[in-house]
């Protein structure tokens, strides 16, 4: 069974986890309550008495000041006490009115608690005990009649499930992204220093830069125009809207906060250049790391041969080291890709999707048109590629990117989908990847149009054709500065609309399926840097050509098969 074959299953074991043993799923109980906004809890020590009342206390700001993400508390729910409400239309409704919890005693608790108050209100209890508590839920009245209720509960089993299985998904995500640094930099180099010619690398990088721009421009332009089709914020009830925004209203302050802080864009150009370039190796920042290779490279072939040949060749070994780990690492990519789809799916709430659900379909039809359309057009007229065929050989990246949301974790699975499945030549892939996998997220762009025009047509406000345009030149802009992790659309997000003038609070809005939006807008965007490589490629003269299976099958020396076949051998250092 080929690699990618296995991933697959691997997707789809996950989903179904999710789907049916996940947190939110029917089928099981629903037993706990897990919120991270602990203050906004209503608590009482005894239902009847109101002078029990409690209040945990919030989160601390850290002392760097930067906002993390909190702590979610897990109550487990004892029983749950109905109340019947009336609205103003005289319909009434039964909702839980009061739910007996357990409140856990942990050190967070502790550590926030500075005055000792709560705890001593609680009967001075020990970290490791259980608290009995009542929780009163919050009713919001609809302006359309009806009620939403807070916090809504979840299993316990599931929530605990995934949890477990989360490790396994996160050893593989750091397994793979362990590669990237070394990879990237040692490849980078090598490719510059063989290309000899740094004109030869500037035109490369203009035509580069040029095509990410381009597609990226695009991509903001269809989702807008998709969304102004489509029109997905008349199709938010009132019910699902206020629910989300009371549901995420905390987690959205944290994006907007950390949007405040994102850097300027001259900022942003100046940290192209690393102050320290060793420092840029462990913190990863993969721009600097690509500047401080090029800059290398091409000041070892001002060497004479022999002197920069050394490092080159060491370079070289490192970079075939890289890829036989990335072989090693693929072989679990099946059991780590359904772990991490088991709990974005299992934690994605059906209420949620179901109140999105115009809103995500816009978007995936946005990020199908752009593929076909954009892509389609530049794998076929630039890269002179047949379109199925570059798929078949994109696939492994696209599911790696889909799977683990990081356009950055799937870089080295993408440089080997490009060298061994296409036929890039080394100087183009080393180059044109790891920029890509930065610079270019299309898909992440044209969310960002989708987006603000959701919100804006929630909060029904006009936007003029300037706002627009304003729109598809900050989401160019921010998605240059973003990083490929998962969810870092949503900050930048937050930067485009305040650029705008849209509230960023309408961020609580489609917060609750980011992540799931996150897998495909990811699988785009490494899609974008695959067939803009493939342009380049051809336009640098590379035989370009995809692997059939079956070669890839029978040569253990290429593409993704049998490539650990070989057995190891003992070295002697000389
Ligand atoms: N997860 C995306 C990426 O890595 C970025 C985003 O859209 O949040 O490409």
């Amino acid at each position: 069974m080929q690699v990618y074959t296995k991933i697959l299953i691997g997707m789809l074991v996950g989903a179904i986890v999710g789907l049916t043993l996940g947190p939110n799923s029917s089928l099981l109980e629903a037993d706990l309550y897990k919120v991270t906004s602990w203050d906004r809890l209503d608590l009482q020590i005894d239902k009847d008495d109101p002078s029990t009342a409690l209040r945990l206390p919030a989160k601390p700001k850290s002392p760097s000041g930067k906002s993390t993400a909190p702590k979610a508390l897990r109550l487990e729910i004892l029983e749950t006490q109905d109340t019947e409400l009336t609205d103003k239309n005289g319909d009434s409704e039964t909702l839980p009115g009061w739910s007996k919890v357990n409140l856990p005693i942990t050190n967070q608790l502790l550590l926030r608690d500075k005055t000792g108050d709560v705890l001593e209100a609680l009967g001075d209890p020990e970290v490791g005990d259980t608290v009995p508590l009542w929780v009163k839920h919050k009713h919001t009245e609809l302006d359309s009649g009806g009620f939403t209720v807070w916090p809504i509960p979840i299993s316990d089993f599931g929530d605990t499930l995934i949890s477990w299985m989360n490790p396994v998904g996160d050893a593989f995500m750091r397994l793979i992204k362990m590669v990237i640094v070394p990879l990237v930099f040692a490849s980078l180099l090598v490719g510059v220093a063989s290309l000899g010619d740094i004109r030869k690398l500037g035109r490369m990088g203009v035509r580069t830069l040029g095509l990410y721009m381009g597609t990226t421009a695009a991509a903001v332009s269809i989702g807008l125009g998709v969304a102004h089709l489509i029109n997905p914020g008349s199709f938010i009830d009132e019910r699902s809207r206020v629910a989300l925004q009371a549901q995420f209203e905390g987690a959205a302050g944290s994006t907007a906060d950390a949007a405040a802080e994102a850097p300027s864009t001259i900022e942003n150009l100046l940290n192209i250049i690393p102050g320290n370039p060793v420092e840029s190796l462990v913190s990863g920042n993969m721009l600097q790391v690509i500047f401080f290779a090029v800059l290398l490279g091409v000041a070892l072939t001002f060497l004479d041969n022999k002197n920069g040949q050394p490092v080159v060749t060491l370079m070289d070994r490192v970079q075939n080291a890289m890829v036989v780990i990335i072989h090693i690492v693929m072989k679990i990519a099946p059991y780590g890709v359904a772990a991490l789809v088991a709990e974005v799916v299992g934690t994605s709430g059906f209420s949620v999707l179901k109140g999105l659900f115009v809103y995500g379909l816009t978007v995936l039809i946005g990020l199908a048109l752009h593929g076909a359309i954009v892509y389609g057009l530049i794998v076929k007229y630039l890269a002179k590629l047949p379109i199925p065929g570059f798929l078949r050989a994109a696939r492994p990246a696209q599911l790696i990117a889909f799977s683990t949301s990081s356009s950055s974790a799937a870089l080295p699975v993408s440089m080997e989908c490009a060298e061994e499945n296409l036929g890039v030549s080394n100087p183009v892939a080393s180059f044109v990847i790891p920029l890509g996998s930065t610079v270019n997220m299309d898909g992440t762009a044209l969310y960002q149009g989708v987006a603000a025009i959701f919100i804006a047509q929630v909060f029904q406000m006009d936007l003029s054709f300037g706002d627009q345009v304003g729109i598809v030149a900050t989401a160019t802009m921010a998605s240059v500065g973003a990083a490929g992790v998962p969810g870092a659309g949503m900050v930048t997000l937050a930067m485009v609309l305040t650029a705008t003038g849209i509230p960023t609070v309408g961020v609580a809005l489609i917060l609750g399926m980011d992540r799931l939006l996150d897998m495909f807008r990811t699988g785009l965007n490494v899609t974008g840097d695959l067939a803009v490589t493939a342009a380049i490629a051809r336009n640098e003269g590379d035989d370009l050509r995809v692997l059939t299976k079956t070669e890839d099958v029978r040569d253990a020396k290429r593409g993704f098969e049998r490539r650990l076949d070989g057995g190891q051998e003992p070295i002697e250092p000389e």
